[in-house]
């Protein structure tokens, strides 16, 4: 049994919508990762080597942010913003190996965070904190 049917491309983990593939630039210019956005809001973030996860999370939630810096360290992950990962995920090939361990050296992540209804701007900003 071959195990090619069972690669698949990545999807978003909050809404499910396929993704296209990031891009360089995708969650900021000053990015060393491949990024982009779903059409839910949430911001996702490429690590195809998985042994920059620390400074992938803070460009993802930076970018999300709208690259506010103070916003982003008063962040509480399950209040401010959801995050997700998803390992096994190929860059090149732009797949996702289901059932892959992780975190781990070697391992490609995507890194996703959607932030919360307070904060995603849909109020006209008058709910975001400071
Ligand atoms: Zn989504």
């Amino acid at each position: 049994m071959r195990g090619d049917s069972m690669i698949r491309p990545p999807e978003c983990p909050f809404c499910n919508a396929v993704l296209s593939p990031p891009v360089e630039g995708g969650i900021g210019a000053g990015s060393q990762f491949l990024g982009g956005t779903c059409k839910c809001g949430a911001v996702f973030g490429s690590d195809p080597r998985g042994n920059g996860l620390g400074a992938l999370i803070i460009d993802v939630l930076l970018f999300a942010c709208g690259g506010d810096w103070d916003l982003t360290w008063e962040l509480r992950q399950g209040e401010d913003y959801e995050e997700r990962w998803t390992y096994g995920y190929n860059e090149r090939l732009h797949h996702v190996v289901p059932n892959t361990a992780g975190p781990r050296r070697g391992v490609g992540t995507l890194y996703f965070v959607r932030l919360g209804p307070h904060l995603s701007g849909d109020a006209g900003g008058s709910g975001r904190r400071r």
